[in-house]
């Protein structure tokens, strides 16, 4: 599976850059993990949009999921602007916000589909179970497994042993990290350095990307925080078009 950082920042995006969005391939599968303000401009660095499979959205708060709009006009305007036919595309959204939901279809352009903790989700040759986070609108962290790895993303939360229990033994674990260590992150439904650094050691993940990254700081002190957690545990920070093979 290859994993490539479409974009990594909490709330808006900096100049040229773009909130959560991970592009995950596998046999010439290509589908997105979120898709935030930015993801659909970004994404294009990566892949063609044409070559997208399927976006599956962790949650509806606009910096994961603001660029489904542009998605949309995407799939009206392909039929005229290019000569290779459009292929299936889904987005893949949970139900528990009927009204975010819809929002995902847009005139029989994209097909949608809901789906459910506890259910194991096939897509290509992914495999995804979802489980649900600590965040004040329903969100739900992502397992995702291939013949061959597996790839645990948070999305956004606050600690829960749940979350940790869940991310055991994958290969990598993509963690939010949207305060530093000493900061109180509970009341927002996110998570410090320091506590996505003990996911990672809980876990026993190998490798740890810290993402949904502050607007404010030194990014490398997150790395430093967070390794002091998980010292068997390799620790990075996400940057736009980190890639990794896995
Ligand atoms: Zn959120």
């Amino acid at each position: 599976m290859k994993i490539t950082v479409v974009g990594y920042w909490h709330a808006f995006p900096e100049a040229g850059e773009a909130t959560s969005g991970y592009l995950i391939e596998e046999d010439g599968f290509k589908v997105l993990i979120d898709c935030g303000s930015g993801v659909a401009s970004q994404v294009q660095h990566y892949c063609d949009l044409a070559e997208l499979d399927a976006v599956v959205i962790s949650h509806y708060h606009d910096d994961h999921v603001s660029d489904i709009g542009s998605l949309h006009y995407y799939r009206l305007l392909q039929p005229h602007i290019s000569t290779s036919p459009q292929k299936p595309f889904t987005i893949y959204g949970h139900g528990e916000d009927s009204e975010a939901f819809e929002k995902l279809s847009f005139e029989g352009k994209v097909d949608t589909q809901v789906y459910k903790a506890n259910q194991s989700l096939r897509i290509g040759p992914f495999t995804l179970h979802f489980y649900k986070t600590t965040h004040p609108v329903p969100c739900y962290a992502m397992r995702i497994e291939t013949q061959h790895s597996t790839l645990f993303y948070t999305a956004d939360t606050g600690f829960t042993t749940d979350i940790v229990q869940a991310a055991a033994g994958a290969d990598l674990l993509i963690a939010e990290s949207s305060f530093y260590k000493g900061q109180d992150s509970s009341p927002f439904g996110h998570m410090t350095s320091e506590e996505a650094g003990q996911m990672a050691g809980l876990a026993k993940v190998p490798a740890l990307l810290l993402t949904h990254l502050p607007h404010f700081g030194d990014h490398k002190q997150l790395v430093i925080e967070a390794q002091n957690e998980c010292p068997d545990t390799h620790v990075e920070t996400a940057s736009s078009g980190w890639s990794k093979n896995i």
